[in-house]
């Protein structure tokens, strides 16, 4: 093509050229485009080559496991860590159609149970409707597994679903070390409890005079006792809450309640708190009719007992407690504050208050009493509920913590609706 090309500018060149020629030099022309799209066309093959080798890299250096399948079920890709997860060979499975019936097969039984999370002997459901799907599933033989999975559809341009792929994060191990640690502070928290409850009730009886008449700094001395050993066992409860949150034991039972009867309990409970650092309550009255609705109202009073209780300890002598109720425009919600008059807190504080054994460097000192886990649990019954907390501070002037709760059952989260809620 080059040679003819060459002859033709020279013939051009030389004025010895003919019709032949033209002809030539078209013949030429269609030659080299031809020639052209021929290399374009290679280049672009070796990119996609080179794409896709990029990207199936990508896939087999994944920690997470990750299988994709089309809308028939026809398996069209697996990774390294999900042949390793499953025990299985990629060339065993590819382009076969995986139904349910696979779970009878002990090679791909754990196969089956990722593509049909129904199949597992315990499933979570973690996601609403909207975004991917993402469940847990635990299964017990021939091994225990504890996975998460997330679902996604693969869709084309027009939004025809084509198929699926599944990400799998193994978390067995996290799990079982993280019962370990939960299971030690069970078990440590419950051989506390024993001896504490024989020691209270021995000083008990001492106190209320019950072997005989004592005099009154003996009187004072019991009592104190009896406040100690009072704060001790809430320090004692609290962990073996904080365990069974870890655990995922930290049973719900959902019915209808009223938060405004919650509340008045509570302020009740802790008003000789309160009259001890003249601490006054004042609870705004409502300006909308509150409805009673769905929760779990011993969570809830544990909730509300933590904030306010927070709010006399970290308060000043002669402060206030001020709680109030509002509506949530345009939605079914309602908000409820709990604002004190105390020593506040810093911005690093805020961030970090909901964390677990999270305690300000401020009241390590000054407020000796607690374990920075009220928060943490106070966090962990609002979500389970549909709800948002958060805190408002000023350091020195005052706290505001507010959460907000669905009044309307639906936005209570899936997993929480386990059938014996009957939600
Ligand atoms: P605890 O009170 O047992 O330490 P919490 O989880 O209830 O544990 O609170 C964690 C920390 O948050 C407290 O130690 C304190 O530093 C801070 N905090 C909580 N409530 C208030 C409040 N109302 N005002 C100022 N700081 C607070």
């Amino acid at each position: 093509m080059t040679i003819s090309l060459g002859l033709f500018l020279f013939k051009f060149l030389s004025g010895s050229y003919g019709w032949l020629d033209y002809g030539f030099l078209a013949l030429t022309l269609v030659l080299f485009v031809m020639f052209f799209f021929l290399v374009d066309a290679l280049y672009r093959v070796s990119n996609i080559e080179s794409e896709k080798a990029q990207v199936d890299g990508m896939l087999a250096s994944m920690h997470d496991a990750l299988i994709a399948y089309d809308k028939d079920f026809k398996i069209t890709l697996v990774n390294e860590s999900l042949e390793i997860l499953c025990n299985i060979k990629k060339e065993d499975v590819l382009g076969k159609k995986i139904t349910p019936e696979w779970n009878n097969f002990e090679k791909y039984a754990l196969l089956a149970k990722i593509v049909f999370p129904s199949l597992a002997p315990e499933m979570t459901r973690m996601s609403d409707n909207r975004g991917p799907s993402r469940v847990m599933i635990k299964m017990f033989k021939p091994k225990e597994y504890i996975l998460e999975i997330v679902t996604s559809k693969v869709q084309n341009l027009y939004d025809r679903s084509f198929g699926f792929v599944k990400i799998i994060k193994d978390r067995t191990r996290e799990n079982q070390l993280l019962k370990t640690k939960s299971d030690f502070i069970t078990v440590a928290a419950h051989q506390l409890r024993t001896p504490l409850t024989g020691i209270t009730w021995a000083v008990e009886v001492l106190y209320k005079k019950e072997l005989g008449e004592i005099n009154t700094v003996q009187e004072k001395t019991l009592k104190q006792s009896l406040d100690a050993l009072t704060e001790m066992s809430l320090t004692i409860d609290e962990l073996l809450k904080a365990a069974s949150i870890e655990d995922g034991k930290f049973d719900y039972t959902f019915a209808m309640a009223d938060i405004i009867e919650i509340i008045n309990e509570v302020l009740k409970a802790l008003t000789v708190k309160a009259t001890q650092k003249n601490i006054k309550f004042v609870f705004y009255p409502p300006e909308f009719k509150v409805p009673k609705f769905v929760m779990d109202r011993d969570k809830i009073k544990t909730l509300i007992t933590n904030l306010v209780d927070n709010a006399i300890k970290y308060n000043v002598t002669n402060g206030e407690v001020r709680i109030k109720i509002q509506q949530i425009v345009d939605k079914p919600f309602i908000k409820i504050s709990i604002e004190d008059t105390g020593i506040g807190m810093d911005t690093v504080d805020k961030e970090k208050v909901f964390d677990k054994f999270y305690r300000s460097p401020s009241v390590l000192k000054s407020h000796t009493s607690g374990i920075g886990l009220g928060l943490y649990i106070s966090k962990n019954i609002v979500q389970n509920h549909g709800g948002q907390i958060w805190v408002d501070s000023i350091e020195k002037r005052g706290s505001m913590f507010n959460f907000v709760l669905p009044v309307d059952h639906n936005y209570i989260p899936p997993q929480m609706k386990s059938s014996k809620n009957n939600l």
